[in-house]
């Protein structure tokens, strides 16, 4: 009989007592949800720990391989890849910092893949080289000594990373700068990086990279054009068929007139490979001829230009100054 009514009791329990918790339990969920609305939780700001970005993920491009890779190493895959060797030990350094600075903001602020933290192509993220392919492509009796400038460029800048308000820039970097750099307005359209001024730098002129000429003949210019704008027109018998309207605060061209266009000196840069979007055009008699100067988009350090400081005595710490405003060097 007890047997029985302990049946009986359990039944109960089962059919209407559990039951009745779990709808309770969903309406508990729900009033918690609701008073959300009315005590409001207070966030903070969340410290980002670096020090677990000691190892990141790299996607080699032409394989689709992702590599782990310890940060350091891979910051001086990447000074080796993007920076003469033989610049000086002050430029190396401040090419370190910059990287890992990069990094960092690539990892934390615009992942541009899923699968990795970076990739491998300098028109994307960065330039890497490996270390066999870098030691093969230098001198046999020089190779060794040319990668532990590298490695003491990495290490006597371990861990620092150029910040803005405590937090990591967009270091942006480029090869020279024709003697003046660019604000990112003109360059990409893009705002909001005080750090990236115009700021003038001495001595870019006695680098290679410094001047260069472009050249093509009438019909390959016109093709080039065309295969962007279907539209376009030109007659050289007009005057001021090719002409530069108006260049911004670094002597870059804003506007250049081509035939029926109007195309912005970096849309012109673009389509036809010129090094940087500060130059001279020439119409000949059978050619364009194009005279440029600076490389690259100019925004940001330039490279040349932190070998030049360097070798007028200045240190990583004062070139990176240079060419970022109001910036700190931080331990990460
Ligand atoms: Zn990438």
């Amino acid at each position: 009989m007890r047997k029985v009514l302990l049946f009986i009791l359990l039944f109960i329990i089962i059919i209407f007592i559990i039951p009745i918790f779990l709808v309770n339990r969903r309406i508990l969920t729900v009033g918690a949800d609701d008073s959300a609305h009315t005590k409001i939780e207070e966030l903070s700001i969340e410290e980002y720990d670096y020090s677990k970005y000691t190892k990141i993920k790299l996607l080699h491009k032409k394989t689709g391989k992702v590599e782990e890779i310890n940060l350091d190493e891979y910051i001086a895959n990447v000074v080796s890849a993007e920076m003469p060797v033989k610049f000086d030990i002050e430029a190396l350094k401040a090419q370190a910092i910059v990287a890992r600075t990069y990094t960092i903001y690539k990892i934390t602020k615009s992942k541009k893949h899923k699968e990795a933290d970076i990739c491998d192509d300098s028109t994307c993220c960065q330039a890497w080289i490996s270390k066999e392919d870098r030691l093969k492509k230098w001198n046999k009796d020089k190779a060794n000594k040319n990668w532990n400038k590298i490695i003491k460029a990495v290490n006597d800048t371990k861990g620092k990373i150029i910040t803005y308000k405590d937090k990591p820039i967009n270091a942006f970097f480029h090869a020279n700068s024709g003697g003046k750099t660019d604000v990112p307005l003109y360059v990409w359209g893009g705002e909001g990086y005080p750090y990236l001024q115009v700021v003038e730098t001495s001595g870019e002129e006695n680098y290679s990279e410094y001047r260069s000429e472009a050249e093509f003949t009438k019909k390959e210019f016109e093709e080039k054009i065309k295969a962007k704008h279907k539209d376009f027109k030109i007659d050289y018998k007009q005057e001021n068929c090719i002409s530069i309207k108006e260049r911004d605060d670094s002597n870059r061209v804003k506007t250049v007139k081509i035939g029926n266009l109007n195309l912005s000196g970096v849309e012109a840069r673009t389509i036809l490979g010129l090094r940087s979007a500060n130059f001279e055009v020439q119409i000949l008699e059978d050619k364009i001829n194009f005279s440029v100067i600076g490389y690259g988009h100019g925004v940001g350090i330039s490279q040349t230009g932190a070998d030049s400081l360097a070798k007028q005595g200045k240190n990583y710490e004062e070139i990176i100054k240079h060419f970022y405003k109001d910036v700190e060097i931080s331990d990460m």
